[in-house]
């Protein structure tokens, strides 16, 4: 399934002219300067961490999706692998390390930000961490929640891929 974003560049990024045609998926063709800039999806990565039958949820204190529940993670850096993104994101958020990890799975997301809309790619990694998290970052997270599986369903999640993620991983 393709997603459809909508037209969030208007100039050229090569030669600033305004001719710009869009393909309604990614493709920005200019029509002064024949320059292509293609708007792929961005990888991200983020975290299942079960504790005791729980899934550890945490409550975004920052926007997109401020208030609402996730996944702890967030995008790769260039020059980094997923792998070592999901550690860092999970030190970072949590202030916690990652003893394990495994893949599970990729889910498709589209992250808004100040009206632009950036596709993103979310590869799920299934953790374990040294310990529950205690000093977590306050300026990333209000708060840590330890959720029942059958309580997923009802949260309003700030990401539709990461409710998908967290559903299929209990279902899995
Ligand atoms: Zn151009």
């Amino acid at each position: 399934m393709k997603a459809v974003i909508s037209m969030i560049f208007l100039y050229c990024p090569a030669c600033k002219s305004g001719n710009l045609e869009y393909d309604g998926v990614k493709e920005y063709h200019c029509r002064t300067c024949d320059y292509t800039y293609f708007h792929n999806p961005a990888p991200a990565v983020a975290g299942i961490i079960s504790h005791n039958k729980k899934i550890l949820l945490i409550r975004r204190a920052r926007d997109p999706g401020k208030g609402k529940v996730d996944l702890p993670g967030g995008f790769v850096d260039p020059g980094e692998s997923s792998e070592d993104a999901v550690k860092r994101e999970i030190l970072e958020e949590l202030g916690v390390e990652v003893c394990s990890f495994r893949y599970f799975a990729s889910f498709p997301n589209i992250y808004e930000y100040k009206g632009i809309v950036y596709p993103t790619c979310d590869l799920v990694f299934e953790l374990t961490i040294t310990d529950l998290p205690e000093k977590w970052n306050k300026d990333e997270v209000q708060e840590i929640l330890l959720v029942d599986p059958e309580s997923i369903e009802k949260l309003e999640f700030a990401f539709g891929s990461i409710k998908t993620a967290v559903l299929s991983y209990l279902d899995r």
